[in-house]
């Protein structure tokens, strides 16, 4: 999948630097042979025939709010990570490297492609603020692959999504109407809204864009929200349903909303900063979450 690439591999030869070039190389040969082995293959093949099941509550009646993958998305997902494909961020030529191993593992199988792109690409954000940076960036580029749902700080490695697009705000997320409100000193805050379009439902945070108030008018803000909070207890945030999808069937894309207790505390989550030509972030932020009332 990778010597037999005659584009990618010329490509590589001349963007490496030539002391890492064969190092790189070997990498990436390897990763070529896994990714044509008939074990990728059909790990691949399971992780499409078997897609993602939602378990809304546990068999007491509470939610749970958790998406069950196939054993074959964990190996995937593993053996991408392993391999170092949310990993550009920190070490030399980290970009080639993770750019040519995405396309060649990605061939195996496309939907798992789609958190290991939305962790890469989640650094720069959080390198905005580097009190979350030095807490986050070590997990988001770990070699080690740990899908249990716990605490962030207990796992030696962690996935991102992220919370964009709303029925009315795909490619405008200026549209936005998720509103975020103070809920502590700490930078924490509650954010209350809709989201349409989510992939990743079991990644350990999300950035997730909402409105805040400030002297009468919106400005749209990016928040991290950690899936499990720091004592352990789950953030709240309801799944509705997964999407039926044409295609990246394999990876899980659902729908948030506030479990019908209206417009007024639905769950608290940490603020963080904003995306627009004018980066902000409130004092203090992040420092710790809080649960539903
Ligand atoms: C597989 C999949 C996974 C996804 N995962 C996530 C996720 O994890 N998190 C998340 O937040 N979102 C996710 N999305 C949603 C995705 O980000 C949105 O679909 C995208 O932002 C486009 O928004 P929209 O679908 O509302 O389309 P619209 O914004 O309604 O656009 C519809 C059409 O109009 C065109 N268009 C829009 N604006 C303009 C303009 N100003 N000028 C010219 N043409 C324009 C577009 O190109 C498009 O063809 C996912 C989508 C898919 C398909």
């Amino acid at each position: 999948m990778y010597r037999t690439d005659s584009v990618l591999s010329e490509a590589v030869g001349r963007h490496a630097d030539p002391e890492r070039f064969a190092e790189i190389d070997a990498e990436l040969r390897l990763l070529g042979i896994s990714a044509g082995s008939a074990q990728a293959q059909k790990w691949g093949e399971q992780a499409n025939a078997h897609p993602p099941v939602l378990r809304t509550h546990d068999r007491y009646g509470h939610r749970i709010d958790e998406v069950e993958f196939h054993p074959a998305w964990h190996r995937l997902l593993g053996h991408a990570i392993t391999a170092g494909l949310t990993d550009a961020w920190s070490r030399p030529d980290g970009h080639l490297r993770r750019a040519a191993g995405f396309l060649v593992w990605t061939q195996v199988e496309a939907g798992h492609g789609c958190p290991l792109s939305m962790t890469h690409a989640a650094v720069p954000a959080l390198r905005t603020d580097p009190e979350l940076a030095a807490e986050w960036e070590p997990r988001l580029g770990s070699h080690v692959y740990d899908p249990r749902l716990v605490p962030a700080g207990e796992k030696p490695g962690a996935l991102f999504g992220m919370g964009m697009t709303e029925k009315q705000g795909g490619s405008d997320v200026r549209a936005n109407t998720t509103r975020a409100v103070p809920l502590a000193e700490d930078g924490t805050y509650t954010l209350t809204g809709h989201k349409w379009f989510c992939s990743a439902p079991m990644s350990d945070g999300f950035l997730v864009l909402a409105q805040v108030d400030e002297g009468g008018r919106d400005r749209l803000t990016c928040f991290l929200v950690p899936r499990v909070l720091a004592d352990g207890t789950r953030n709240v945030f309801a799944i509705q349903r997964l999407k039926d999808k044409l295609g990246n069937r394999s990876n899980a894309s659902w729908r948030w909303s506030s479990p019908g207790r209206g417009p007024a505390g639905w769950a608290r989550w940490g603020a963080v900063w904003r995306p627009s030509s004018r980066w902000w972030r409130p004092p203090g932020s992040t420092a710790r979450w809080a649960r539903r009332p």
